[in-house]
């Protein structure tokens, strides 16, 4: 058996399309584009790309791109201060601050300072505390992007038996959330777990959100598992590269033979994060505006 690729690229390039042509009836209806803001706080490299992206592919959208870069050494009280006027701003219906921040600012008091309503990152605990009794809000980017290609492979989830590795407030405690709410019995899995291969054998999906390059093995998973590995890791160049390799938490050439369905690293969950972004900001945007959210969103 060889287990079929799921192609978070291509989905998210659909997701990205049908978010475009909803942000231009928006457009229409409310006689403002929807709009988000993201602030960057210093230099750091990968931070710069990331912001970067969203940029561009919030215009793409046909949506309003605000980007506010400020120095490193920018204080507290000038961040949260820009935060509340995005707050008070009715042409921004996301915002979203890039983590990490640098050292010398409270990462849990900006996220707090961030209006829920506008916090299409899902990161704001009033966020965690809907999703967690099944009231809408906003739910982290990452882990709904692979809640939808699980669901677009699989449809109905209810019994499925569901591992989550992995317990992060970013993906691996939200996701199981999701996993909650679709009716599959849930475990999470996390460094402290003892046996995971065992733990692992008994699921129909394994999504895996570790950050240890090809730590699970083809061997620990149940035969015809849905797989969905979160993790990037660079691997260390070998003879002749540059950089080294990406890959993600799950040994993909080896569980390929084991798996019936398995998300590639990068090209899997990766494009899935920006474009669920779009999706928030323009969720936000038609709740913002009075408006009903529509179905296909
Ligand atoms: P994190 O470091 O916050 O959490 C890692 C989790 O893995 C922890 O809960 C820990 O308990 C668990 N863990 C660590 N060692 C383990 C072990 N030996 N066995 C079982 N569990 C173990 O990381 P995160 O922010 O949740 O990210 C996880 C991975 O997903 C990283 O590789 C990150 O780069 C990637 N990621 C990708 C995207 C994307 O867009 N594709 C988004 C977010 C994170």
């Amino acid at each position: 058996m060889t287990a079929e690729r799921i192609d978070g690229k291509a989905f998210a390039a659909l997701l990205r399309e049908r978010v475009g042509a909803l942000a231009l009836q928006f457009a229409s209806k409310a006689g403002r584009k929807a709009g988000l803001a993201v602030v960057l706080v210093g230099e750091d490299p990968a931070s710069q790309v990331y912001v970067g992206s969203k940029h561009k592919a919030t215009v793409a959208a046909g949506m309003a791109s605000f980007e506010h870069r400020l120095p490193a050494d920018t204080s507290e009280a000038d961040l949260l201060a820009l935060v509340d006027q995005l707050n008070n701003d009715d042409a921004v219906d996301g915002i979203l601050v890039q983590l990490p921040l640098p050292d010398h600012l409270d990462e849990q008091a900006v996220i707090a300072s961030i209006s829920p309503d506008k916090d299409v990152d899902g990161f704001h605990v009033t966020n965690a505390g809907r999703l967690a009794v099944g009231q809408s809000g906003f739910v982290p980017c990452t882990p709904l992007g692979c809640m939808m290609l699980l669901t677009d492979r699989l449809g109905d989830l209810s019994g499925l038996e569901a591992v989550v590795i992995g317990r992060s407030n970013i993906v691996g405690k939200p996701m199981a959330q999701l996993l909650l709410d679709a009716n599959a019995t849930v475990t999470i899995a996390h460094s402290r777990t003892k046996d995971l291969p065992a733990v692992v054998k008994r699921a129909d999906i394994v999504v895996a959100a570790v950050g240890r390059a090809e730590m699970v093995k083809a061997e620990w998973l149940k035969d015809g598992a849905t797989v969905i590995d979160v993790g990037i890791n660079r691997l260390p160049p070998a003879e002749g590269e540059q950089k080294g390799r990406l890959v993600g938490d799950v040994d993909y050439a080896a569980a390929q033979g084991v798996a019936s369905a398995i998300t590639p690293v990068p090209g899997g969950v990766g494009p899935m994060t920006i474009a669920v972004l779009l999706r928030n900001t323009l969720v936000a945007a038609y709740r913002n505006a009075g408006f009903d959210v529509p179905e296909e969103l």
